[in-house]
This record gives C-alpha cells, sequence and structure tokens, in this order.
C-alpha cells in the first residue's frame, strides 16, 4: 500500500474496533521529506475533535520540545500515532489495534523514509523497536534498524505530570541533532515483526553500546 493509499483507505477505516470511539481519523501530519518521525501512542480528545496528531499540552510540549532542544518547528517533522482513531475512554490502544493499524504506519514509513525514528512511551517503544523492555529502560538509545534510528523515549503525557521525567525527554530530545547530522545507520537489520499478525516474540541483538 503506497502513502495516498493508506490515507485514503485509514480515512474509513473500519478494521478495528476503534473506529467506533473516533469522531476523526487523525492520520498524521508533516512533510513527506522529513528527516524526523514522531510516532506517539493514539489521539486522544483534542486530536480525534481537530483531525491533527499532538494537540492540547502534549502537542504544546511536543512544539517546545522540537523547536529548544532540535531547532525544528513542528512543521518540519511527520507526527503520527500508532494508531489513527482514539480509543474509547482514554484507554490504550490494544495489541491487536496496533496490529490491525500496523500497515498504514509502514506505508507512512515507507514513503517518508526518515532518518530518526523517535518513539513516544512503552507501546510505540515496543511496537517500533520489537523489544520487550520499557522505554524508560531503553530510552535515549538510537537503535539502527532499517537504515534509520529508532529512539525511544518517555511519553509526553507521563512527562507532563512528572517534572523529573520531563528532564530526562528534554536530556533525550537534546540528542537528536547530532543523530539527524549523522549518516544513516550501515547495520541492516529488518523490524522483525509482522507486518499485520502480533509482535515478535524473539527478543532482538542487544543495543549498539557505543552509539551514545
Ligand atoms: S485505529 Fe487504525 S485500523 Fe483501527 S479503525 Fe482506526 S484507522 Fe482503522
Amino acid at each position: 500500500m503506497d502513502f495516498a493509499e493508506a490515507q485514503k483507505e485509514a480515512l474509513g477505516c473500519k478494521r478495528c474496533g476503534l473506529c467506533n470511539s473516533r469522531t476523526r481519523v487523525v492520520f498524521g501530519e508533516g512533510p513527506l521529506n522529513a528527516g524526523l518521525f514522531v510516532v506517539g501512542e493514539a489521539p486522544g480528545f483534542n486530536e480525534d475533535r481537530d483531525g491533527k496528531p499532538f494537540g492540547g499540552a502534549s502537542g504544546m510540549l511536543l512544539d517546545r520540545l522540537l523547536l529548544r532542544s532540535v531547532g525544528l518547528a513542528r512543521e518540519e517533522a511527520y507526527l503520527t500515532t500508532l494508531v489513527k482513531c482514539k480509543p474509547p475512554e482514554g484507554r490504550s490502544p490494544k495489541p491487536a489495534e496496533i496490529n490491525a493499524c500496523r500497515p498504514y504506519l509502514l506505508a507512512q514509513l515507507d514513503a517518508i523514509d526518515p532518518k530518526v525514528v523517535v518513539a513516544m512511551g512503552d507501546l510505540a517503544s515496543r511496537a517500533l523497536t520489537g523489544r520487550k523492555e520499557s522505554a524508560s529502560r531503553i530510552r535515549g538509545r538510537a537503535i539502527p534498524l532499517d537504515g534509520r534510528y529508532v529512539f525511544p523515549t518517555l511519553s509526553l503525557q507521563r512527562a507532563l505530570y512528572t517534572p523529573a521525567d520531563r528532564a530526562l525527554l528534554v536530556s533525550d530530545f537534546s540528542r537528536l541533532p547530532e543523530l539527524l547530522a549523522a549518516e544513516r545507520p550501515t547495520t541492516y537489520e529488518t523490524l522483525n515483526v509482522p507486518r499485520v499478525a502480533g509482535l515478535a516474540e524473539a527478543e532482538r541483538e542487544p543495543l549498539q553500546p557505543g552509539l551514545w
């Protein structure tokens, strides 16, 4: 599925039950040549209302992080979420919902081909790295996958309410300019997750210790 097909299909998608809890599909936004690709968990109330990713207080925090730590305006990064529809009652998306929505995320990654993918929070970190550890255990490390760096970090939501976590997020984002300026990783490693079925069970290779 190419990007245009994915976008068109997603707007009317009923692949999973989240079609019943959404007002609007929040596909994602940003330039198709973005070097930085940011993936959150799921749309929330504000995103569902506006049809745009990373709204409300979380979006304002992300905007500040991008501008102050990376030197990028929001419009210069591609922003999206693991699932494109708001789960009910503020819950996290279930594995089956993440898997149902995965083809859209893969189409976005294929089309944009970013150098750095920031995976925000545990679910995004696990889905994009295939690793089982929490984001707090592997945060701030650059994991080479498919010729890109996947960079797990904490969720914006967590950072909003915990100053210590916010400081960690600022620290992680401050590493992104160096990563964006680096050559793409030469290590070839596929995502090692099925495109539509469940997440990989096997542990991945150890992290690249010398990157940071
Ligand atoms: S979350 Fe994704 S797979 Fe589920 S209905 Fe929405 S667009 Fe389709």
